[in-house]
């Protein structure tokens, strides 16, 4: 795969004066992240400094290391999110809660981890459905990282309730009980995807959707739920964490149910993580803009 050099390490417009940035993962050729940030920090007039490694799960201790000495941010994406709660010297209470971590900070060599994926989410929803979260009812497709780092947040968030679909119940479960942590009052619940009486329930009741299953990344993979669940005249609003096209966007087109993809969610994270390495509120535009054009090969 292409990928545009002024994305691809090291920053050519950076002096070794300048302070490095970087999103790593394994894969990592794939992400968005350069381009949004190098969005924002241009049309902050601090250059182009933000890089992408990739980094294997084997290699994040001795990144940390290197990072340690060199860096002053990192975004970190899969698999990465769990091990680094584990090796950042300090968490903030965010990431303390939901034990994930998408950024670092680095301050004379101390590694701080937090999370903004929950922020991200949250900023999103209010900016695609431009409606309060305060009471709403959250339905999660998926319980995996994506789901934890942001239903943990959401909690916090003076939702009504929250429940989980997910493949693997337990995980659902340990889920919840995170989530319970934080707000011992909130309504929670954890269903199979099988179940269809009870996912339908779930449905009927939502206001929103979260897509959080890494189905729909794939050209080939089944909807994360069955067709049927979906019925013209649904209130529920569908987010699918998911920034490009997906079957379950399509569905709830052809249900005339109100959708939105993940691309605000990332700039939304991003965002946030710009604003606590740098201290200036990003141009959100100037990041979409930068998303859009950052494409891989393009
Ligand atoms: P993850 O930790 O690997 O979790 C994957 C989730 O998908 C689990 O709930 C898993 O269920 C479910 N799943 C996977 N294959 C399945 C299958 N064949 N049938 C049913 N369920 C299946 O991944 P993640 O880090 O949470 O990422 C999930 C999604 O979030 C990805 O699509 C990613 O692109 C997206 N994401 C978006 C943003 C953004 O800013 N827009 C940020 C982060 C992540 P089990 O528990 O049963 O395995």
């Amino acid at each position: 795969m292409y990928i545009n050099p002024k994305y691809m390490k090291f920053p050519v417009k950076s002096d070794k004066n300048m302070e490095k940035y970087l999103v790593i993962g394994d894969p990592v050729g794939h992400s968005r992240s350069p381009g949004m940030q190098n969005a924002a920090f241009e049309k902050a007039g601090l250059g182009a400094p933000y890089g992408i490694k990739r980094v294997t799960p084997e290699e994040l201790p001795e990144f940390f290391e290197y990072a340690r000495k060199n860096c002053r941010g990192v975004n970190l994406t899969v698999p990465h999110k769990l091990a680094a709660a584990e090796l950042a010297d300090e968490l903030t209470p965010c990431a303390a809660a939901c034990k994930s971590v998408n950024t670092l900070l680095i301050e004379n060599g101390k590694i701080t981890g937090h999370s903004t994926d929950g922020i991200g989410l949250e900023e999103a929803l209010k900016y695609c459905f431009n409606e309060p979260l305060s009471g709403k009812r959250i339905v999660f497709l998926g319980s995996g990282g994506a789901a934890q780092a942001t239903a943990v947040h959401l909690a916090n968030c003076n939702v009504a309730g929250i429940s989980f679909i997910n493949r693997t119940l337990s995980k659902a479960e340990v889920l919840a009980d995170m989530c319970r942590a934080q707000k011992g009052d909130l309504e929670i619940s954890c269903v199979a995807p099988d179940d269809r009486r009870a996912v339908a329930g779930l449905l009927e009741e939502c206001d929103y959707l979260i897509q959080a299953t890494s189905l729909g990344l794939k050209p080939f993979d089944p909807l994360p739920v069955a067709p049927e669940c979906f019925q013209k005249g649904m209130k529920f609003c569908l987010f699918d964490t998911i920034y490009h096209p997906t079957p379950i966007q399509a569905l709830a087109e052809k249900n005339g149910i109100r959708w939105a993809n993940g691309k605000e969610m990332l700039i939304r994270q991003g965002a946030a993580s710009f604003e606590m390495w740098t201290g200036i509120e990003p141009d959100l535009s100037a990041m979409r803009r930068g998303f859009d054009e950052g494409v891989p090969g393009k």
